[in-house]
């Protein structure tokens, strides 16, 4: 549908267009113009002794007018991040009345919601009142607040880091195919030299990195290794990453790696990870249907899922995280139920429930109406709680991506005891993160969290094998106070690699 939106804050559109995008999907955006636009968005205020009056106007495909009326003090800053909050608010209840729709995020359009009721307690209210304040602000139903509240309560059960302790992440962003639903920086590994130059490059890094951490006195609590898929490297190429990053693997209290497609995984390469001190792994069935893993072009089998699952318990992994996406075409929420079943007969340690994210970078708009509604894949993530949680499992880690199927979420679940740290430290901003290879991003954490500094790779394979020094020295120079600063809750998107 193509939206045509006015306001007297043209600064502030593209939050507007995100408030419409929940709840109409892939919206056509008309910038500044009303012109052809199948629904016409005009905002409008006044304001007199600091009270603000707005107005949001729709017409077209949707017709009504909503207001909202809000004293608005402070300092510059915070008058402009009220001001902004009151014309999200009026767009939002306006669509709400038009529509009907009562979206379970409510107007938030945050990607780390945990992170506002942490934030929220940081300024002193007890974990009930920080949630209910964010709630009211945002609308957020009583079940997804009270999801909030039960992964606060887990990762406050967790270690404490410690100020010398970060999280490492060493990326091996290639995969055998491209899953059609992929958005994360992933090249398919094809034949020739490209992972044996990839790796010598990675090594350099690692070892550098390594020294920046001695240097600086620095700890790995956590490693993760993804992608793409590590295990895509051969017995050989995985062995050598596995052998360069020992010295982060020793100090860490856990080590993952991504194991994620089922058929790039031997039970020599098992063996390998395990006799290297990994502690957790990702073996990712997405969905327990053949039918629909042809269909998003996983290339692999549910029986190779099985027989996978089973190879990692015979060499003695015994922590594993599978992955399920919720509203992947064709699929019901009988067949989605299915898939859970057989997944927790396996008996996992953990399982992150994803929604599909439909985002225009990737491959998945010609389902079109294949791809299950909004309130179908509600139900999938609803059935996947009460079957995790009949498990023993508890959500620790949720984030949100644009263009979530359902304005819906992903969620870690795991016994107690088996959370992921990494998934924890990285997606709450709470440890500063040295990444390594293509397109890792690392992250420099200070002031508690408030302020953030980035510093990308580069996300080409072969600009990072030529330029893997600059890596190193973009990393030295966060400590320096020079990198991308970036607010808390900015970008996520980017900065995701593909996390279980
Ligand atoms: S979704 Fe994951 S496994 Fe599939 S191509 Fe992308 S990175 Fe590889």
């Amino acid at each position: 549908m193509k939206v045509g939106l006015l306001s007297p804050m043209p600064g502030f559109h593209k939050e507007l267009f995100d408030i419409v995008d929940i709840f109409i999907p892939q919206v056509d955006r008309r910038d500044g113009s009303l012109e052809g636009a199948d629904l016409r968005v005009i905002i409008s205020q006044s304001e007199e002794n600091s009270v603000r009056r707005c107005q949001a106007e729709l017409s077209g495909a949707l017709n009504i007018t909503s207001r909202n009326e809000t004293t608005i003090t402070g300092n510059a800053l915070l008058v402009r991040r009220l001001h902004k909050r009151q014309l999200k608010t009026v767009l939002f209840d306006a669509l709400t009345k038009a529509t009907g729709k009562q979206p379970p995020w409510g107007s938030l359009t945050g990607i780390r919601p945990a992170r506002l009721v942490l934030d929220a307690m940081g300024e002193g209210l007890p974990l009930d009142e920080a949630a209910s304040l964010i709630q009211n602000t945002f609308q957020i139903t009583d079940a997804k607040i009270s999801l909030l509240k039960d992964i606060i309560r887990v990762q406050q059960g967790l270690p404490q880091l410690s100020d010398k302790q970060i999280a490492c992440y060493i990326g091996i962003p290639f995969c055998s195919s491209r899953c059609r639903y992929c958005s994360f920086i992933s090249t398919v590994a094809g034949k020739g030299s490209l992972l044996t130059d990839y790796v010598q490059a990675l090594k350099q890094e690692i070892a550098g990195t390594i020294a920046l951490m001695k240097d600086k006195g620095l700890t790995a609590r956590s490693v993760y290794l993804g992608g793409g898929t590590p295990t895509v490297l051969d017995e050989d190429l995985l062995a050598q990453v596995l052998e360069a990053a020992r010295p982060l693997f020793q100090q860490a209290d856990e080590v993952t790696v991504e194991a994620g497609r089922p058929d790039s995984i031997t039970k020599e390469k098992l063996q390998l990870i395990h006799a290297a001190g990994v502690h957790r792994i990702s073996v990712n069935p997405q969905t327990m249907h053949d039918k629909t893993l042809e269909l998003v072009g996983r290339r692999h089998s549910v029986q190779q899922t099985l027989d996978a699952y089973q190879l990692a318990r015979e060499v003695g992994i015994n922590n594993i995280n599978m992955d399920l996406i919720a509203g992947l075409p064709g699929e019901s929420l009988a067949m989605f139920d299915h898939t859970l079943n057989e997944v927790l007969k396996l008996e996992p340690e953990a399982v992150t429930v994803h929604t599909l994210s439909v985002k225009r970078s990737s491959d998945m708009h010609r389902f079109g109406d294949a791809l299950p509604e909004g309130r179908v894949a509600e139900d999938m993530v609803v059935l996947a709680r009460e079957a995790v949680s009949a498990q023993g499992m508890q959500p620790y880690y949720i984030y949100r991506q644009k263009h979530m199927t359902g304005n819906l979420e992903n969620v870690g679940y795991a016994l107690p005891g088996k959370a992921c740290l990494y998934n924890i430290d990285m997606m709450e901003d709470k440890a500063t993160v040295m990444a390594m290879g293509a397109g890792a991003i690392s992250k420099y954490i200070h002031s508690g969290g408030k302020h953030i500094l980035r510093a990308p790779n580069v996300k080409d394979a072969a600009h990072y094998m030529e330029r893997v020094d600059e890596m190193l020295d973009r990393k030295k120079a966060l400590f320096e106070g020079k990198g991308r600063g970036v607010k808390p809750q900015q970008d996520l998107d980017e900065e995701l690699q593909d996390l279980d």
